[in-house]
């Protein structure tokens, strides 16, 4: 059962859960979505319908943040693990790898997208790369025939959010090949070695948002959306 935090919805799902429902629905033929969701993005869809909608709307919504965990944990929620956009797309890839469907990557620097693939290539040894673009082609129909004429199952967009969720809700439809859409944000740049994670001390601790604070002080701005959050579901019924 979906969990609603100032109306926006979150799949109390994990990896597992996540890749069992995909295989069922795949098998049946139909599409899926999957976005994450951490307190910026509710924040942000509270005066963005759009964004409210688009989230609504995908068949997971993934709880990427520390900051969902503890709505859920004040609330009474199940909601108790994190589900990283980047740790969910290393899950599909393995998923993807093991069974055979093969991917299509779209989206980050030309340079990021081709050191994401040789290191994907070389980390999940036997995986169908069907096709890529990088996130900065202007000619949407060359891309959405190369997409659809790749024989891609797997879809990962990496143009940022909401970009790439408004990308995949307007082409969806065009694609009928595609089974499984993902919004990755900077993944790329992360399997591209370019971008480094925080170290596990942070990521196990669910304080990677200190972690980039202290490397990164301007994200304070950005980052006072989870007290803002927390202090809204606070004081929401
Ligand atoms: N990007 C892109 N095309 C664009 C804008 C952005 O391919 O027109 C890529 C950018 O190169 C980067 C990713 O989208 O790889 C954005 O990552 P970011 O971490 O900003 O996304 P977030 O996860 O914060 O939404």
């Amino acid at each position: 059962m979906k969990e609603t935090y100032l109306g926006v919805d979150v799949s109390p799902l994990t990896y597992e859960g996540i890749i069992d429902e995909l295989r069922k629905r795949m098998t049946r033929g139909e599409q899926s979505t999957i976005i994450a969701v951490n307190p910026e993005k509710v924040m942000t869809a509270q005066d963005n319908a759009t964004l409210k909608r688009l989230i609504n709307e995908s068949t997971f919504q993934i709880a990427d943040g520390i900051g969902i965990i503890l709505a859920s944990k004040l609330k009474g929620g199940n909601i108790t693990e994190r589900v990283t956009g980047v740790d969910m797309m290393a899950r599909l890839l393995a998923f993807a790898k093991d069974e055979q469907h093969p991917i299509y990557m779209y989206g980050a620097k030309k340079e990021v997208l081709e050191l994401a693939k040789s290191n994907i290539e070389r980390d999940y040894p036997g995986i169908v790369i069907a096709g890529s673009t990088d996130g900065y082609e202007q000619d949407e129909e060359r891309l959405i025939r190369d997409i659809q004429e790749s024989g891609a199952k797997i879809l990962f967009v990496a143009l940022g959010s909401p970009k790439q969720e408004l990308w995949i809700e307007r082409n969806m439809n065009r694609l009928p090949n595609v089974q499984v859409f993902q919004g990755v944000g900077g993944s790329f740049d992360v399997f591209s070695g370019t971008v480094k994670r925080a170290p596990k001390m942070f990521r196990k601790t669910g304080t990677e948002w200190l972690y980039r604070l202290m490397t990164d002080p301007s994200r304070i701005k950005r980052q006072m959306n989870l007290p803002r959050f927390l202090i809204r579901i606070l004081t929401s019924k």
